[in-house]
């Protein structure tokens, strides 16, 4: 259960009842929250004398609910930047699986600036299935990009592994991406919820859309409410492609949940033929952003060859979604 407290309840007051109680406390937009388990259905007589307004749930996705927020959250990113909300951006983020050298990433960001694009990707820490593959440049990638950011004044997208270096990733970016196997690691939830940076969480591929939202749950319940959801692929029985885009689980995030959605089609397909078709059926579900692989030289790129767009088609694809952003009264940014 949500409960919005009463204004001018004294700090001691909420902090005896959020103990009492096990709940958590939370203060958004001037106002004071407790959440408890969504079990709890009803409020005793202290409580219920302190409370504004209360939101019961059928489950623990609270937070995270239309039921409770009907709007899509807005995201600000910087001034004059905002996803979800009112505001009806499409983020198409671009840049590389993997930052490899500064010259690779130099040449993404100036891309991205020729396009008018904001957010910069890039992966330092990369979660490879095997240990002889290319592990990332770690703090040094970081740094690139980091780099990039001052020269060209992109907004810095990378992912965290594990919680080992988590505050290193917070300190060089402006989203923190919790990767598709990193997204059960309550080291990683629980800080990123200590954060008020964005954080867009990737869907585990064989995680359920009660599993998926209760990964926010926990960031949102912590004390972050700038949360984002990415749909990148589920594994099916299908094996020709990557994995299969769980477009219908996009619909019901949207339907059911507050928060702002981008999809991955390059992780889903993971072959850069399907890349661009299979973008503009992302771009046709109205989503807040679009994330996608692209590479200099695909062919030679460290991790996720074969699906890294060059940068021709890269370009030809940012032309090929403008109408379609028009036609949804969405700008691409
Ligand atoms: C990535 O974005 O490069 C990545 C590793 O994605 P995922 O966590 O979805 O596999
Ligand atoms: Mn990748």
């Amino acid at each position: 259960m949500i409960i919005e407290l009463k204004k001018n309840i004294s700090k001691e007051t909420i902090e005896s009842l959020a103990n009492k109680h096990r709940a958590f406390h939370i203060f958004n937009e001037d106002k004071n929250f407790l959440i408890t388990s969504a079990s709890v259905k009803e409020l005793d007589n202290e409580l219920n004398k302190h409370a504004e307004n209360q939101w019961v749930f059928a489950n623990d996705m609270q937070l995270s609910s239309r039921d409770f927020k009907k709007t899509t959250r807005e995201i600000k990113l910087k001034e004059g930047l905002s996803i979800g909300g009112r505001q009806k951006n499409t983020l198409l983020i671009g840049g590389p699986c993997s930052v490899e050298s500064e010259d690779q990433i130099r040449s993404a960001s100036e891309l991205l600036k020729d396009l008018s694009l904001s957010v910069l990707r890039g992966g330092c820490y990369k979660p490879r299935t095997s240990p002889y593959s290319f592990q990332g440049m770690g703090l040094e990638g970081l740094q690139l990009l980091s780099k990039m950011k001052e020269e060209f004044g992109h907004l810095i997208i990378s992912e965290v592994r594990d919680a080992t270096h988590v505050s290193e990733v917070i300190e060089h970016t402006d989203i923190i991406q919790i990767g598709a196997k990193a997204m059960y690691d309550q080291g990683i939830l629980r800080a990123c919820a200590k954060t008020q940076k964005p954080v867009m969480i990737k869907r585990g591929f064989g995680t359920t859309l009660q599993e998926f939202t209760q990964a926010a749950e926990f960031i949102l319940s912590g004390g972050n409410s700038n949360v984002i959801l990415c749909e990148r692929g589920i594994r099916t029985f299908e094996t020709k492609t990557r994995f299969t885009l769980d477009l219908c689980g996009v619909a019901w995030l949207q339907e059911h949940t507050n928060l702002p959605v981008i999809l991955d089609p390059s992780h889903a397909m993971g072959y850069a033929y399907g890349v661009p078709a299979l973008t503009k059926a992302c771009m046709a579900m109205n989503v807040e952003g679009l994330i996608i692989e692209t590479h200099p030289t695909p062919t030679l790129a460290k991790s996720d060859a074969s699906q890294q767009l060059d940068y021709e088609a890269f370009r030809n694809l940012y032309n090929e979604l403008q109408p379609l952003a028009e036609c949804l009264g969405r700008q691409i940014r």
